[in-house]
């Protein structure tokens, strides 16, 4: 068993490590208070080789495998959960959607594009109705011709007004399906959001964290697509958004990684820095728990997460891994964010310091690409069988 990264893989973490630290943590908190994406950092992804970082290098993309990935993520998430989001969804769930599913002319129609930045993806399976129940959506594709009209809602898309590309995921009523495998009928497409009847606005209200993030609501009102929007088969959506999940969870992870080592290293410089009582609040044993408990929380979770990204790279079922990883990476780096405010006081209340940022995005973390209770249910399903578990498909 070795657990050094290749020379390869520690060049991508030092590529990755130095950018968030001197490109992306700068401006981080500045997003934050403007609730803007950095659009610059955009660019900067496309050049540094992230964008379609596990993508071929025949599409333009740099052929990472996953544990480079990760530690890309990892890097990110502990400069601003909102760059990660962004990198996540549009070269993990969109990217690799398309390195899995896609036909010659789709990779070749948008995997270039994505890699620079010049395209911007977006993932669209959520509605107002159906989050965690994915399998009940309700947005229609009716067969028109040789192609299908779109109509629905979907709502918290990230990256959704910015996007050139959106992955689409509908339920078709003409493809025949038991009436409990609703999950049958859904199609994924590939749809240019300059089509007609494309329709985005900015999720109303305003949210918790990840405010440097773009959130959409889209209303899809007649959108007529060809034959070669299809990603995968038709009735076959399913398993292309469960597949996407499978790999947008280790990213989840991996970036929670880097929020927890982020809220660490942020309360063991207060510690060394603030006195109390006459002495440094690090010398005090309640403070010295806390961070003992987060180092090695944190630490377990990297472990968890390089473990199902290696396992990824062998070509092995990661379903029960990943889900453990993200489930574990997140709830760790929930509780270094909750003591790391603590730790830093009343300091740790103001955006002065960016533990307030971190508490308030990692609450993203726990909840999208399956929340915890949703990520318990699939490793119970693993451990125990399908029937046991008796959970519905899940999102
Ligand atoms: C910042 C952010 C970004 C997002 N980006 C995207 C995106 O790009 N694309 C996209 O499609 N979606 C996106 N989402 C949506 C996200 O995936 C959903 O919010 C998530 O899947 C939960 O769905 P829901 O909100 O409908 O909650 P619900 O599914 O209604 O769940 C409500 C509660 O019930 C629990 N619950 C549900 N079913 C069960 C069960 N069987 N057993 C036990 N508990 C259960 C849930 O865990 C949760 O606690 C994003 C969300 C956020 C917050």
């Amino acid at each position: 068993m070795r657990f050094d990264l290749t020379p390869a893989q520690a060049a991508v973490r030092d590529r990755a490590v130095a950018f968030a630290r001197d490109e992306v943590a700068p401006v981080a908190r500045a997003a934050d208070e403007a609730g803007a994406v950095a659009v610059h950092l955009v660019r900067r992804m496309g050049e540094l080789g992230f964008l379609a970082g596990p993508i071929d290098p025949a599409y333009g993309g740099s052929g990472l495998d996953h544990v480079s990935f990760a530690l890309v993520y990892e890097a990110l998430g502990w400069a601003d959960s909102s760059v990660r989001g962004f990198l996540a969804v549009h070269g993990g769930l969109v990217g690799l959607c398309l390195r899995d599913h896609g036909t010659e002319a789709q990779k070749r129609a948008w995997l270039p594009r994505l890699a620079t930045g010049e395209a911007i993806g977006c993932y669209c399976l959520t509605e107002p109705e159906a989050g965690s129940d994915a399998a009940a959506i309700a947005t229609t594709a009716v067969r028109d011709g040789d192609g299908w009209v779109l109509d629905g809602t979907k709502i918290w898309i990230t990256n959704g007004n910015l996007a050139h590309l959106a992955l689409v995921f509908a339920r078709d009523p003409g493809i025949a399906a038991p009436p409990d495998k609703p999950h049958r009928q859904i199609c994924a497409f590939l749809v240019p959001t300059d089509t007609p009847g494309f329709g985005r606005s900015k999720m109303p209200g305003r949210e918790l964290g990840h405010r440097a993030s773009d959130h959409a609501v889209i209303e899809l009102r007649g959108v007529r697509v060809g034959a070669d929007a299809v990603l995968g088969a038709p009735g076959g959506g399913f398993r292309v958004a469960m597949g996407a999940l499978d790999h947008g969870r280790l990213g989840v992870a991996a970036g929670a990684v880097g929020v927890g080592q982020a809220c660490l290293e942020a309360s063991v410089d207060f510690a060394r820095a603030r006195r109390a009582f006459g002495r440094r609040i690090g010398d005090f044993e309640m403070i010295q728990a806390a961070l003992a408990d987060m180092a090695a929380e944190v630490e377990a979770a990297r472990l968890l997460v390089y473990r199902a990204a290696w396992l990824k790279d062998q070509g092995r079922p990661t379903t029960r891994e990943t889900s453990m990883a993200k489930l574990f990476a997140t709830e760790a780096a929930l509780r270094a964010a909750d003591q790391a405010v603590l730790i830093h006081g009343g300091r740790g209340y103001s955006n002065a310091y960016p533990v307030e940022r971190h508490w308030r995005d990692i609450k993203g973390l726990q909840i999208y690409e399956g929340t915890s209770h949703i990520q318990r249910i699939v490793i119970a399903r693993e451990l125990l069988g399908r029937e046991a578990a008796g959970a519905p498909a899940l999102g």
